[in-house]
C-alpha cells in the first residue's frame, strides 16, 4: 500500500557521485569527533585514551562544494574541518573491523562546517552540539567516489587552504580509529544503512574562515572540493 502524507514529503538529501549521473541518496549523517592525534592536541584533549565518539548532521545539511556556501547566522566565529567522508552501501548491526570495509560504498571530501563560539559554550554548559555542528548548509561536500574505481584509500594527503594559504595537513595514515574500526564502533551503536554517510574527522590546523574566504580541500586519490562563503547575513 502506496502512504499518503498529510503535507508533500520532503525530497531525499543526496550527493552528486564522480562521474555518472546517479545521486547518492542521504540517510543519516554521522560525524567523528576528534580522529587525528593532532586535532585532538589542538583541543585541549589526550588522544590516546579517548574511544571514537559521535555526533550527527541531518542529511539535507551536505550541500554541494561549490559556488557560494552561505555563511551561517548566530556565529562569528565559523571554522573549518576538512574530512574524509565514508558512503555505506550495505547496512549491518556489530560489523566487525576485518569486514567493515564490504559495508562501503564510496569515500569522498566534506567540510565539517562548524559555529566553534556556539561549540564552546555548549561544551562549558554540558548541552549538545547540535547548533555548532548541525545548522543549514553545514557539511558542503565534493561528488562521492565509488570504492569500485579508488579502492579504500588507507592513505594519502588530507589538506585544506583558505585563500591560497594552507591551514590543514595530514595524512589518512594518521587516523587514530582508521575507518574499518569507526565502521565497527559506530555499528555497535546503531544498526547502519545504506545511505548513511560518516565524517571521519580532521587533521590539526583548524581555525576561522570570514564571508568570502575561497576554501579549496581535498584527499589525495579521492576528490578535491572548491566553494566560497557567502555574505554574513
Ligand atoms: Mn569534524
Amino acid at each position: 500500500m502506496t502512504a499518503s502524507y498529510a503535507i508533500a514529503p520532503p525530497a531525499v538529501a543526496s550527493l552528486a557521485i564522480q562521474g555518472q549521473p546517479e545521486r547518492f541518496p542521504l540517510r543519516r549523517v554521522f560525524c567523528v569527533g576528534r580522529n587525528y592525534a593532532e586535532h585532538a592536541r589542538e583541543m585541549g584533549h589526550d588522544p590516546d585514551r579517548e574511544p571514537p565518539f559521535f555526533f550527527s548532521k541531518p542529511a539535507d545539511a551536505v550541500v554541494p562544494a561549490e559556488g557560494t556556501v552561505p555563511y551561517p547566522p548566530l556565529t562569528s566565529d565559523l571554522h573549518h574541518e576538512i574530512e574524509l567522508l565514508v558512503a555505506i552501501g550495505k547496512g549491518g548491526a556489530d560489523i566487525p573491523a576485518a569486514q567493515a570495509l564490504e559495508h562501503v560504498w564510496g569515500y569522498g571530501v566534506g567540510v565539517d562546517l562548524t559555529r566553534r563560539d556556539l561549540q564552546a559554550a555548549a561544551k562549558k554548559q554540558g548541552r549538545p552540539w547540535d547548533g555548532a555542528k548541525g545548522f543549514d548548509a553545514s557539511g558542503p561536500s565534493a561528488p562521492l567516489v565509488p570504492a569500485s574505481k579508488i579502492g579504500h584509500p588507507s592513505k594519502g594527503r588530507i589538506w585544506l587552504s583558505v585563500n591560497g594559504q594552507e591551514r590543514q595537513a595530514g595524512d589518512l595514515g594518521d587516523l587514530i580509529w582508521p575507518v574499518a574500526d569507526v565502521i565497527a564502533y559506530l555499528s555497535q551503536s546503531v544498526r547502519l544503512e545504506p545511505g548513511d554517510l560518516i565524517f571521519t574527522g580532521t587533521p590539526a590546523g583548524v581555525g576561522p574562515v570570514q564571508p568570502g574566504d575561497e576554501i579549496h580541500g581535498g584527499v589525495e586519490g579521492v576528490a578535491e572540493l572548491h566553494f566560497r562563503l557567502g555574505a554574513k547575513p
